[in-house]
């Protein structure tokens, strides 16, 4: 037998939805938020050092935050975002030498100079992440995944499940998908909600990923409104500011356009502001899938994730839609007043685990609790 053609349909209620943080991804090295801009500021990574971004956005830092590296203090980056978006959303100018446009490029750079920094830890594969995956795989597979995080360790973690267990589903329609000549070298990316083709011996299941604060190896064409997903290509050009591709098995460098449109792409992450725009036609697809999600979801667990107050529209997310009768674990390394009282106020029903993600994935009993209970 050859196989045959299958639909990976959704349950029509989930048994879990994972919400991950920046705690889930920083045992891999990757940064928490309140890391970035010291490392972007600190001189201590010679690639940033030397970039014309870099040094154009240290100038400007330097000129209206004050900061002192030999205590380690720094500006909040929700800080920085939000003297940006005052200038932007008010329509004004800063200084001659900061006009609107520079002030719009300038946070363009700061973008660029965050998705460096969440990218240089990236290219090492994940132990935790696959001991996740593992108990997913072992005790139950109906379930998705909300996360906030930008680096790709979650879904490199996957790639041992794929075509036999399962399938990522990014919950947007991809570029990948489409089959025209211009995207052949990119149609390697099955799409989970069309017919699969299903051997003999898998069994597959579609687990949906939601990055609602997008991700680095997305790329965004405002020309044609379309999501290139490049898996394999995360890096940035610090000095001209593009997108970077490799050519495989020659590795050779070239700069991503749109295969449709030739237009430059953008990169698609969400800086963390307190005026965070989601008007974006991605983020505002993907706003809406996890509604869905949170809505029809038994338990929701979150993993490493503080809530913070620059996050009042995940906070309104959840508080819209959750339900009395669903429970909620959360799963932090710290006990603090101020963590428990901001999950108390969406829901009565909550658990708290003092654990790090690192000690839940290696903990099988914990993970078969949280999975089958
Ligand atoms: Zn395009």
């Amino acid at each position: 037998m050859n196989g045959s053609e299958r639909y990976l349909n959704y349950p029509s209620q989930r048994d879990v939805l994972f919400v991950l943080g920046a705690g889930t991804s920083f045992a891999d090295g990757v940064p928490l938020q309140r890391e970035l801009l010291p490392m972007i500021l600190s001189g201590g990574i010679e690639e940033i050092d030397n970039s014309e971004i870099g040094k154009i956005f240290k100038e400007f830092i330097q000129e209206n935050f004050k900061y002192n590296s030999s205590t380690n203090t720094y500006p909040a980056l929700e800080a920085v975002f939000g003297f940006f978006d005052y200038f932007i959303q008010h329509n004004e100018s800063l200084s001659v030498k900061y006009p609107l446009e520079k002030i719009a490029t300038l946070k363009e750079y700061l973008i660029k100079l965050i998705h460096y920094v969440v990218n240089i830890q990236t290219d090492e594969s994940s132990t935790y992440y696959h001991l996740f995956w593992n108990s997913i795989i072992e005790y139950n597979k109906n379930i998705s995944i909300l996360t906030f995080n930008y680096d790709d360790l979650l879904e490199q973690s996957f790639k041992f499940l794929f075509k036999k267990h399962g399938y990522i589903d990014y919950c947007i329609p991809l570029m990948n998908y489409e089959d025209l000549s211009e995207l052949k070298k990119f149609n390697f990316w099955v799409n989970p909600r069309k017919p699969i083709s299903v051997k003999e011996g898998e069994d597959p299941s579609a687990f949906k990923i939601i990055k609602l604060h997008g991700s680095l190896n997305w790329k965004y064409c405002n020309c044609c409104n379309q999501m290139l997903l490049t898996p394999w290509d995360r890096r940035i050009d610090l000095n001209k500011g593009k997108l970077l591709g490799y050519t495989y098995p020659e590795k050779t460098e070239y700069e991503y356009r749109c295969p449709l449109d030739g237009t430059e792409f953008e990169t698609l992450i969400v800086p963390p502001s307190h005026l965070k725009s989601l008007q974006h036609p991605i983020v505002s697809q993907l706003s809406s899938e996890a509604s869905r999600e949170i809505m029809i979801a038994k338990k929701i667990v979150f993993i490493g994730y503080s809530m913070s107050s620059s996050d009042i529209h995940i906070k309104a997310l959840f508080k819209k839609v959750v339900k009395p009768d669903q429970k909620m674990i959360v799963i932090n390394t710290r006990q603090r007043d101020a963590l428990e009282l901001s999950y108390e106020s969406i829901s009565e029903n909550v658990e708290f685990i003092y654990k790090s993600f690192e000690e839940v994935v290696s903990d099988k009993e914990l993970m078969k609790r949280i999975l089958t209970s």
